[in-house]
């Protein structure tokens, strides 16, 4: 089996410059209705008063290092899985951002990438827009379904008004969504932070009677959940930065829920996006491996942030390396943890918004990820970086 994946490994990386010379992939795909952007009914408006940073890409948005603009990312020969990854259309077309992202990840060491949408809470677009572009690089690229709608679903229902004929509506989708070929959930969120305009503010409960239910799908067809939460203990007032960045005041705890969500359907294996690089502050190591340690099924997805992060917190890598704290962590569960670089591969052409912005962030973040990865033994980065993502998402 291993040399099964060696060869299309090989396979993929001896295709990808001629699927990269465009003209196949330009021709043939035009989704149907405007351009699928982030912008959306369901995003809410900012706190009075709050001055939210724009997302033209301008000083506030743009990269804190110098910026290298071809020739490798990576420090060692591991050929690794990204767990999470976005796509960015241009003009309502996806084939430029699959370029972007294959290009990105012959840079960055990545053999395979999970490409799925943000968690929308309005459906602006789904995977279905890109898939059949995706299928054209099989040992290339996999995806998670739902974010471009399952998610707006379960934002848009109170979790008391789940009846029957609801909760059987979206079990129906979730799994047409996997019979489409996706082999996991994502986005979901069950808090998101917005960062700018454009970038949505979701809050929901962690045990929302849809998201049980999605569990519930989850195990049954042996796939997996990928969750953006930012891990908030108890309800109270929200940090003063947060609030700065245009979001509400008071946040809602979400750590109890998101254990009874874990507990629901021990076969539900759920990722956890976003470990290092905690917008809100209290998603610490000493939480996540209180977490890990408690719940079997639950996975932690890295996403390093720069050091000089004033946004985040919690992060992992600083100019020397992988802080000593995480190394121990990695190490201590090194079966419990994914790399998720939330890249965001945009194609040439896209216009203005926050895809946009965290797009010029792409090249640091996988600087970063690679030098989390040079920063393990062999043997853990391996786990991480190949087997772990291979057992979840049925590779082997
Ligand atoms: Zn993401």
């Amino acid at each position: 089996m291993r040399l099964l994946f060696v060869l299309a490994v090989v396979l993929g990386v001896l295709t990808t410059p001629a699927s990269m010379s465009g003209g196949a992939m330009a021709q043939g795909y035009r989704p149907k209705g405007p351009p699928p952007g982030f912008k959306g009914k369901g995003v809410r408006p900012a706190s009075p008063g709050a001055k939210r940073p724009q997302s033209t890409g301008g000083p506030a948005t743009a990269p804190r290092f110098a910026v290298k603009d071809r020739g490798p990312l990576r420090s060692g020969g591991l050929r690794w899985i990204d767990m999470h990854m976005h796509l960015v259309p241009a003009r309502g077309s996806f084939s430029g951002a699959v370029i972007e992202a294959l290009k990105l990840m012959d840079r960055a060491g990545i053999a395979t990438a999970v490409v799925m949408p943000t968690p929308q809470s309005s459906s602006a677009y789904t995977e279905r827009q890109y898939t059949s572009l995706l299928k054209r690089h099989r040992s290339r690229f996999r995806w998670f379904g739902g974010g471009g709608d399952l998610n707006g679903i379960v934002h848009r229902t109170d979790p008391e008004k789940v009846t029957e004929a609801v909760r059987r509506d979206f079990v129906k989708r979730a799994n047409a969504i996997l019979d489409a070929g996706a082999r996991g959930f994502g986005e979901m969120a069950v808090l998101h932070i917005s960062f700018m305009s454009g970038h949505p503010f979701e809050e929901t409960q962690a045990d929302h009677p849809l998201f049980l239910a999605l569990s519930d799908v989850a195990a049954a067809r042996n796939v997996i959940i990928s969750m953006h939460i930012d891990l908030v203990p108890k309800d109270g007032p929200t940090p003063a930065k947060v609030v700065a960045m245009g979001n509400p005041r008071r946040l809602r705890g979400n750590v109890e829920g998101f254990e009874r969500l874990l507990a629901h359907n021990r076969g539900a294996r759920i990722v956890l996006e976003h470990v290092g690089a905690d917008p809100v502050g209290y998603a610490t190591r000493d939480l996540l491996q209180r977490l890990v340690e408690a719940h079997p099924n639950l996975y932690l997805a890295i996403r390093a942030a720069p050091g000089t992060s004033t946004e985040m917190s919690n992060l992992i890598v600083d100019t020397k390396g992988v802080l000593p704290a995480w190394l121990e962590f990695f190490e201590r569960y090194p079966g419990r943890f994914l790399f998720g670089t939330d890249t965001f591969a945009a194609a040439s052409g896209a216009g203005a918004g926050a895809g946009t912005s965290f797009a010029a962030r792409n090249v640091n973040k996988l600087i970063l990820h690679n030098r989390i990865l040079g920063s393990l033994p062999k043997h853990i980065a391996r786990q991480i970086g190949v087997d772990n993502p291979r057992e979840l998402l049925g590779l082997n």
